[in-house]
């Protein structure tokens, strides 16, 4: 049985979840492991797959639909846009670009933004912005500076950036990579201190390390590196792509230490899970090194991503999902710990608002030849969607609009399968 595309047949067969997952593994490329579940509808935080049947969005996709998928407001944005304006390139104005700039310089409190599409473009951007500010402005011997990055980071997957992963599954056979990258452990103040020369343009940390398994820095943490980093002319650059627009129960993850990083990389829940909208916010004297021609992108700052963008920004504020975040992350959090304790499977569950990890025991996993993808499968069949991170963690970062019955339905599962 095949899709039925002959344009004078009125009734187009659907294709079944096992034969999309077939068509796919033949035809598009293996650089992802799904599991084994189809999407063909979203509404809020609840998925169908083409069976119709239904299951709960744990992961959000990777945080960029923290608003829910196909949020009214956003899709009304969209719709309506699409039907006047959608890309002008950079080399005309548009009138939608300079209204979402503004709205995102109060939203971050920078002076200055610049457009980009994808996070790991924003990622580059914060990266060329770093270097050219350490060349004009700190006056750094040229071609000699440095950023100080942490082990384990996830940036992003372009070539400059997995060249600084320390995760061999990014950057095997990808070299050779971008000099001026220098590690540290994650969480470890003293090393970053250590790590300065007169060299150092900047400090790029993730606030949370979430692709490394919702790694939690102690608390000061980011506090600490705003110090180093005044003391010693460094900007700080704070990767807010899966931790920003609320997800950890502010609206960037910083302000849990209330320091202000000099560069703000913003993407994922940017595009309210519609369209992919990134961003770098810096005040003047960092933004300014930026002349016309020395950086840009054809789609970034396009009308009907700035028009999505300005929409997903009110969602977030009208409905106050920061806020709704903490509470719900809270009590999810609370309920994962009451089941920790009635279970020797789970080792810790560590987060903030709602981006949760759950850590398994990877000595009784081991011991019984598992790994985490099983409990994620078999969260899947019953109806939860999370995903693993490493082969011993789960995350639980489900849309912010989620409700306190919606995380209890999900807790009689994940009881079921974790308990
Ligand atoms: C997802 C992510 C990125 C990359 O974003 P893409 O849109 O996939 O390029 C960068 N940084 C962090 C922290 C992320 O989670």
């Amino acid at each position: 049985m095949g899709c039925c595309c002959d344009k004078n047949c009125k009734e187009s067969k659907k294709l079944t979840s096992k034969e999309l997952i077939e068509m796919e593994h033949h035809y598009g490329a293996h650089n992802y492991h799904p599991l084994e579940v189809v999407i063909s509808r979203a509404e809020g935080v609840w998925v169908w797959d083409p069976e119709g049947k239904k299951y709960l969005d744990c992961l959000s996709a990777y945080s960029a639909v923290n608003q829910g998928h196909r949020h009214p407001v956003i899709i009304k944005a969209l719709k309506d846009q699409a039907d006047v304006l959608t890309l002008t390139s950079r080399a005309f104005f548009n009138d939608q670009w300079p209204v979402f700039a503004k709205r995102l310089c109060e939203y971050t409190g920078k002076d200055m933004v610049l457009p980009m599409n994808t996070g790991a473009e924003a990622v580059e951007t914060a990266i060329k912005l770093a270097r050219r500010w350490g060349y004009e402005i700190k006056k750094v011997e040229k071609d000699k500076a440095e950023i100080i990055v942490m082990r384990e980071n996830f940036h992003g997957r372009t070539t400059t950036i997995v060249g600084f992963s320390t995760d061999p599954d990014a950057y095997n056979n990808y070299g050779p990579f971008t000099p001026g990258f220098v590690h540290v452990d994650y969480n470890d103040t003293a090393a970053v201190e250590k790590a300065i020369t007169k060299n150092t343009v900047a400090v790029l940390v993730e606030p949370i390390q979430g692709e490394a398994g919702v790694f939690v820095p102690n608390d000061g943490y980011l506090k600490k590196l705003r110090e180093i980093c005044t003391k010693n002319n460094v900007l700080l650059v704070a990767d807010e792509v899966q931790t920003g627009f609320g997800r950890t129960g502010k609206k960037f993850c910083f302000m849990h230490d209330d320091i202000e990083p000099d560069i703000i990389i913003m993407g994922k829940a940017l595009g309210g899970g519609v369209f992919p909208v990134s961003a770098v916010a810096a005040n003047k004297g960092i933004m300014g090194v930026f002349t016309p021609g020395s950086h840009g992108s054809t789609f970034g700052g396009n009308p009907l991503g700035c028009a999505v963008a300005l929409a997903a920004l009110k969602v977030l504020d009208d409905e106050k999902l920061a806020d709704r975040s903490a509470e719900m992350g809270a009590y999810f959090m609370a309920k994962l710990n009451e089941l920790k304790a009635k279970s020797k499977k789970i080792k810790q569950v560590r987060g903030k608002g709602l981006l949760i990890g759950v850590v398994m025991d990877k000595d009784i996993l081991s011991a019984a030849g598992e790994k985490a993808r099983k409990y994620t499968t078999a969260l899947k069949e019953r109806g939860v969607l999370a995903k693993e991170t490493h082969d011993w963690i789960i995350r639980f970062a489900p849309p912010l609009v989620i409700t306190k019955a919606d995380i209890d339905w999900a807790m009689g599962i994940i009881s079921e399968v974790l308990g």
